[in-house]
């Protein structure tokens, strides 16, 4: 359909209307509870099609409690995919220690959950599919906020007006840029770049992590479940963002094969595998910081406000959470400045202790010298000694308001 004109969603029929960018984690999970709240809510994404697939994502502490509200908690466990051990080893390849995820992570035992982000993304979306207007293969081209409503052209052509736009686009989010201006501003590079892809499971590994360290370098295979597919990852510390090489596939794959050159293990296999990988996904290890999370009728939720960066694992909870936060607040305050003002006010410091938790991540997975490598393997056996690791105190550092929508 080619549509000739704006159509208005501002809200005639009494109802807010709402436009969400992105359709992964936070965006369906916002749309679900504004929906609770009376909203007429559309989503719009870029991609043709849900992504499936992906890395494993955890839910934990605060994030749990919002997929049981949410009533998509069984679907959850029936999707956990219950790692086993988390195997290290040092450059030759021996054995550093061999851990649970709980133990490395810190974690409540029988309650977080790690599950495939695509089957989250598809959990979600399939609980709000039938209440929600979801166009797929579309984005927002121009943002106008300074009518009554935010008049939207979207790069299909089609032109509409919402009361509230929120980009839920994730960690490059365009919504972000286009309101806010460049990324530059509120990303925090973390001295870090790395590669993911798959590659066939010829190994035989099953429902474990295996990680190699050299002092700056990473590389880890991730069998999820039993699947013949495992998730390669190589990491390589570099002071300086590879500025060039972000939008050019080659230049990543030489620099990745450049970090990696004489290294033992299965890294000459994995790089052999990342030259013919055709998922290849590259980026630097960052945090999206910023001063405000939303500036007029338009706000961001998740990696697109927050992003921790997956060396706190935090990065899907955020999501979950933040979602939950922002649609509470809108629910309660007819008024969208008080309600995004009393989101931040909420989220605030649950976003910084888990933002926080990334030296912890970096210093575990990531050591960048001989020395911190040691001090790393040293902290590991020890943990393999230890009866349990505690649950992380920031995981659950925020205690869930009832959700509570004005009449
Ligand atoms: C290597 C890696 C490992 C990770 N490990 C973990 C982990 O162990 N635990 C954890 O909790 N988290 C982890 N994360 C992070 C986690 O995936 C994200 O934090 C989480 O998915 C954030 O959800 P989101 O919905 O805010 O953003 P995203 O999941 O990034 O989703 C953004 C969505 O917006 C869409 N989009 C982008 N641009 C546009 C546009 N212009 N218009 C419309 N749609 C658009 C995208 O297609 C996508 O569907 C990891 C991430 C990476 C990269």
């Amino acid at each position: 359909m080619t549509p000739t004109g704006p159509s208005m969603n501002v809200s005639t029929t009494g109802k807010r209307s709402v436009l969400i960018s992105g359709a992964s984690v936070s965006g369906p999970a916002l749309a679900y509870w504004l929906h609770r709240s009376g909203c007429a809510v559309t989503v719009v994404e870029k991609a043709g099609a849900l992504r499936d697939g992906g890395h494993p994502i955890d839910i934990r502490g605060t994030a749990t409690e919002v997929v049981r509200r949410m009533g998509i908690l069984p679907q959850l466990r029936d999707a956990h995919i219950d790692t086993r051990r988390c195997i290290f080893l040092d450059a030759d390849g021996s054995e550093v220690a061999s851990l649970t995820p709980r133990a490395v992570a810190g974690g409540a035992e029988g309650q977080d959950l790690e599950v495939r982000r695509g089957d989250l993304a598809a959990i979600l979306h399939a609980r709000v599919r039938d209440d929600v207007e979801f166009l797929f293969g579309d984005s927002i081209a121009t943002l106008d906020p300074s009518g009554q409503g935010v008049d939207v052209t979207f790069r299909s052509g089609r032109r509409r007006t919402f009361d509230l736009v929120v980009g839920a686009d994730g960690l490059h989010s365009h919504t972000r840029e286009s309101l806010f201006g460049p990324e530059g501003q509120f990303h925090r590079y973390l001295g870090h770049c790395f590669a993911l892809f798959t590659m066939p499971n010829t190994l035989g590994l099953s429902r474990e992590v295996t990680v190699w360290n050299a002092p700056g370098k990473t590389a880890a295979l991730y069998a999820v479940g039993d699947s013949g597919e495992l998730h390669a990852f190589l990491n390589f510390h570099r002071p300086q963002p590879p500025v060039d090489a972000l939008r050019d596939p080659d230049a990543q794959r030489d620099l990745v094969a450049t970090a990696f050159a004489g290294a033992g293990w299965e890294v000459p296999r994995m790089v052999d595998a990342m030259r013919d990988a055709d998922d290849l996904f590259f980026d630097t290890a960052g945090q999206i910081r910023m001063p405000r999370w939303s500036s007029g009728r338009v706000a961001l939720v998740g990696d697109a406000a927050y992003a921790p960066s997956f060396l706190t694992g935090q990065g899907s909870s955020l999501a979950l959470v933040g979602a939950y936060m922002l649609a509470n607040a809108l629910a309660s305050h007819r008024d969208h400045t008080a309600a995004f003002a009393g989101y931040e006010r909420g989220l605030r410091e649950f976003v910084a202790v888990n933002q926080a938790l990334v030296d912890n991540g970096a210093a575990t997975l990531l050591p960048t010298t001989a020395g911190a490598l040691e001090q790393r393997n040293t902290m590991l056996r020890d943990l393999g000694t230890m009866p349990s690791a505690p649950a992380r105190p920031a995981h659950s550092a925020l205690a869930l308001p009832e959700f509570a929508p004005v009449p």
